[in-house]
């Protein structure tokens, strides 16, 4: 069965009309839809890199913050929405700028929990560049908690992974965090 049919079974399911004319195209909309919000699990670190690596004599903190973050939640397929800040020690090479953002989006375009859409980035980043450190950190707000269950409107998940200098160093770590704030 295709997605738009699984999509026509839900409706139904849920008691709709599905022939009414508000919902004719819902089902292929909505398939397109999903499609769209997962297409990461089409996509690769090689081919979202795409060799965008350059040498680079640069040892200080390269950081991109404020990315903007749209993902699925793999418990209730329900969006979580916020924001990444990642941050890595070059090791004689820097990646694209616009590229940190591809692997955010790469990731967190999957069903995702946030604490393992976290790692999966900076160990992204890590593996590519070489770093010799890496810090992420991500501020998102879950449709799951606002929408249903404790319907807490307000409260912000924040998780982190930090790998090699910013793990060990805690010079490097408060360098990230207080960038970010
Ligand atoms: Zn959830």
């Amino acid at each position: 069965m295709s997605l738009e049919q699984q999509y026509t079974e839900i409706l139904a399911s849920l008691g709709e009309d599905i022939f009414r004319e508000g919902l004719v195209d819902t089902p292929k909309r909505a398939a397109k839809a999903m499609q769209y919000l997962c297409r990461g699990y089409q996509q690769t670190l090689e081919e979202v890199v795409n060799g965008a690596l350059f040498s680079s004599d640069n040892s200080e903190m390269v950081m991109v913050k404020n990315i903007e973050l749209y993902s699925l939640c793999e418990h209730h397929i329900l969006p979580f929405i916020g924001k990444a800040h990642v941050a890595y020690l070059p090791n004689g090479k820097v990646l694209g700028l616009s590229k940190v953002a591809r692997i955010v989006d790469m990731y967190a375009r999957r069903l995702q929990i946030q604490e393992n859409l976290t790692r999966q980035i900076a160990e992204a980043v890590e593996q590519v560049t070489g770093a010799l450190g890496v810090g992420v950190v991500i501020e998102a707000q879950h449709m799951c908690m606002m929408m249903r269950g404790v319907e807490k409107q307000n409260s912000t998940m924040v998780t982190s992974v930090m790998l090699g200098h910013f793990r060990s160093n805690a010079a490097t770590r408060s360098e990230f965090l207080s960038l970010i704030n």
